[in-house]
């Protein structure tokens, strides 16, 4: 198996990790009530998915 030759320098390291983002969530407003929810999830303002209600909004 392969070993490295050099240990990971802290700047090549670090240089690395700064592409590690967390992502932004996509939003799309709710066809039912216009909130702003994350595509195909069950919308957590009113509780409506495929012009169903899937889940109790308790607030
Ligand atoms: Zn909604």
């Amino acid at each position: 198996m392969a070993v490295p030759k050099r240990r990971t320098s802290k700047r090549k390291k670090r240089a690395r990790r700064t592409h590690y983002k967390a992502e932004r969530p996509t939003l799309q407003p709710c066809p039912r009530c216009g909130d702003q929810k994350q595509p195909h999830r069950v919308c957590p303002t009113c509780g409506y998915y495929k012009d169903q209600q899937r889940v109790t909004v308790e607030d």
